[in-house]
């Protein structure tokens, strides 16, 4: 789950990580109200995406007319940038701060890396942060210093010196440095966060550390332990598909293909999109049913399949084991008769009552395909969704 940067930079300051003075702000007036009260400030679009200081959505305004004018207009527009695609986002909220006097802009992240076996924190920092990182990273890798932390074990000091000293501080810097790394490496772990980036953290004229930007990702399976966190979730942020199937338990993730696939099994579900793509095709979503999916909830699962207007051709591979053929192919009868299904389906059916079940789907008098093998099915889905274009 991701917040926004006003969620983010609360839980800095619960944290004892320093943020500029401001407030969140939904109207213009209110803008003007806090602008009135700090002077100049930045105006900052809250969106769940990067990108914005390039793309217009972080601006900065001398007087509180000024920032009333430049809310009113960011309020409510969509920015796009280069993390949200060319539909952008809505904003619909403005972070309004004071403005700092930046001396240097670093940059400072913690993220959860699970190539290692160990899934450990590995904390990362650069002297070269702003909005150029993503540049630093493929050009200058070198430049960005990197730690792996124990999670069961504290953070050690040594372990944030080298990291202070990687972002070019002095010995006073140094100390700062280690003392939020350590506030930072405490959030991480007691909040369950997959990743924390403060890009930019500033050094200000007068030697202050201050996190200018803030970005936490929180990892879905620790969120029943955090309600607190839970409640930051802001849905209008989040793809609606995803969030039908979230509220149906269905595991769906909307890719960018046309081959739309329902598969029972997460780890079959791979294997499916794998071999659509083998076939020269992409799929349009990773769908997992699981196990126990009632005819009820295969026909739901479907409805989500289908409102994705790219998809010209359905693959459906269920391995019947508790989920029982018969039953997924009535749910399918169901769903395509119930929703006025016309896409081409191919289906490929294994294992508990696969026989009832081909029966079942061969009577329907639906234009279903059955297919004998994966293989052949994931051939078949690709050629249908190429002639359907
Ligand atoms: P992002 O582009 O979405 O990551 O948004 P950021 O919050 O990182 O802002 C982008 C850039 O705007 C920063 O790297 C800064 O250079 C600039 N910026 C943001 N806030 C301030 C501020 O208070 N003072 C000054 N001078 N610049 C700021
Ligand atoms: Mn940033």
């Amino acid at each position: 789950m991701k917040i926004h940067e006003y969620q983010a930079k609360k839980l800095f300051n619960d944290f004892k990580i320093p943020t500029p003075k401001g407030d969140v702000a939904s109207t213009p007036d209110e803008v003007k109200k806090i602008a009135e009260d700090i002077g100049k400030v930045v105006i900052k679009a809250q969106i769940h995406a990067g990108g914005r200081g390039k793309g217009g959505g972080v601006k900065i305004a001398s007087s509180p007319g000024e920032a009333y004018k430049i809310a009113k207009e960011m309020l409510g527009s969509k920015l796009v940038t280069h993390q949200t695609g060319p539909e952008g986002k809505t904003v619909n909220k403005v972070l309004v701060e004071e403005v700092l006097d930046i001396e240097k802009e670093l940059y400072l992240g913690i993220v959860i890396d699970r190539s290692q076996k160990e899934e450990q924190p590995v904390i990362m920092g650069s002297s070269e942060g702003g909005v150029e990182i993503e540049k630093v990273a493929a050009q200058t890798p070198e430049k960005i210093v990197k730690v792996s932390a124990n999670p069961v074990g504290s953070f050690s000091a040594y372990q944030g010196r080298k990291i202070a000293y990687g972002m070019g501080l002095d010995k006073d810097g140094a100390k700062k440095a280690t003392r939020l790394l350590n506030n930072l490496y405490n959030l991480v772990i007691g909040k369950d966060a997959s990743l924390v980036e403060i890009n930019p953290l500033i050094i200000t004229k007068e030697g202050e550390l201050i996190a200018l930007d803030g970005k936490i990702n929180f990892d879905d399976d620790g969120l029943y332990r955090h309600p607190d966190i839970k409640e930051l979730r802001d849905l209008e942020e989040e793809e609606p598909l995803e969030r039908q199937a979230s509220d149906l338990g269905v595991n769906y993730i909307k890719l960018d293909g046309n081959v739309g696939c329902m598969v029972n099994g997460a780890g079959l579900a791979m294997a499916t999109m794998d071999l659509i793509q083998l076939a020269g095709g992409e799929p349009a979503n990773f769908l997992d049913v699981g196990g126990g999916a009632s005819s009820e909830k295969i026909e739901k699962a479907f409805s989500i399949l289908i409102s994705d207007k790219n998809v010209k051709a359905i693959l459906v591979n269920i391995f019947g084991g508790i989920l029982r053929c018969d039953r997924v192919a009535n749910g399918l009868i169901e769903a395509a008769k119930n929703l006025d299904m016309s896409l081409p389906l191919v289906v490929r059916l294994q294992g508990t009552n696969v026989e009832e079940g081909k029966a079942l789907l061969n009577d329907s008098g639906l234009k279903i395909e059955v297919a004998q093998s994966l293989d052949e099915a994931a051939k078949k889905v690709v050629s249908l969704a190429a002639s359907e274009v």
